[in-house]
């Protein structure tokens, strides 16, 4: 009884890559990712203790319309990686799990700039690191790289976006850098996103075109990058795209205003990276529902104890 009252009535968690641990990367990339085992063994126990995984959809309908529910949860992927395809997939067959991917269109459109796995690159390779603007940042060691990472992931995070590119190439100077070196290797294709899209098990939701934090745009542009990717993957999969989920939705890269301009854009929900679960005042949140990171250090246990925890802080969190 009181574990149903305090866990909430669902919670979304939110999953990037699904690939085997590569034990060479270091940075906070991996921190995105979640082997197969994992993904498979979690699910496995999270039925065991009576969880059921629920759709958006299910979702959104148990908040509008008031309905009771409990210990449910949503697994969402971002931005679009192949490996969802080839690794997660089959396991969401396996155990009927419905699931929702939201696509960045410039991955499948091979226009993306996945400049954090190219950051992580050059991190690795590199003892030490200088940009443009003079300043050197250290990578001798995996504490020192992982910081560098960090450091600089936030410098290009806040580049202005108007002419990104050339922005990136300055800050890199004088190193000439491919940045479009790794999408076509890590994207998942328009013909698999099709496929997913014909099963009952998916939902195939929006994450703007460029993957760009809304704070950093102007109105019109975050209206631009969220209903471009809307209206591209609709005629891609012929069909309707409900939800929405923010690129980097933490509260320096997604704020109230932003949430402000997506709330009319007529979505079922949209979800952000700011750490809660799901309980009946969300209705009137739609716009910003918070999510769990399920990362390789999750342990359902603690989940379980943490969510009493929320309830002391204050039930809902928002923001
Ligand atoms: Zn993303």
């Amino acid at each position: 009884m009181f574990m149903q009252y305090f866990s909430g009535m669902a919670t979304v968690f939110m999953l990037h890559s699904i690939h085997p641990v590569d034990s060479n990367k270091i940075s906070l990339n991996e921190k995105l990712n979640i082997s197969p085992d994992f993904l498979e063994a979690f699910i496995v126990s999270a039925k065991a203790k009576g969880y059921s995984f629920i759709s958006l959809d299910t979702l959104h309908d148990a908040l509008v319309n008031n309905k009771k529910m409990a210990k449910s949860m949503v697994l969402t992927l971002d931005d679009g990686y192949a490996d969802n395809y080839t690794n997660a997939y089959p396991i969401f067959k396996k155990h009927n799990i419905p699931f929702t991917i939201y696509i960045t269109t410039s991955f499948p459109n091979h226009t993306a700039i996945l400049w954090w796995y190219i950051l992580e690159d050059l991190v690795i390779a590199n003892n030490s690191i200088t940009l443009s603007d003079g300043t050197t940042y250290s990578c001798e060691t995996p504490e020192d790289k992982k910081t560098t990472f960090s450091a600089i992931r936030q410098k290009i995070i806040h580049l202005p976006k108007e002419n990104f590119i050339d922005s990136l190439n300055a800050l890199f100077e004088p190193r000439v850098i491919d940045w479009y070196s790794k999408v076509a290797e890590l994207a998942m294709t328009w013909e698999q996103i099709k496929e997913l899209s014909l099963s009952p098990l998916a939902t195939i939701g929006a994450h703007t075109v460029n993957h760009y934090a809304l704070a950093t745009l102007s109105k019109d542009e975050v209206i631009n990058e969220v209903m471009g990717s809307k209206q591209i993957i609709e005629v891609r999969i012929d069909n309707s795209v409900e939800h929405f989920c923010y690129p980097f939705g933490g509260p320096k890269e997604v704020t109230e205003k932003e949430f402000a301009i997506v709330d009319e854009l007529g979505f079922k929900t949209t979800t952000t990276t700011r750490n809660g679960s799901i309980f009946a005042e969300h209705k009137h949140h739609l716009s910003a529902l918070p999510r769990v990171m399920l990362t390789s250090e999750f342990s359902l246990l603690r989940f379980e104890l943490s969510t009493i925890k929320r309830f002391v802080k204050g039930r809902i969190v928002v923001a």
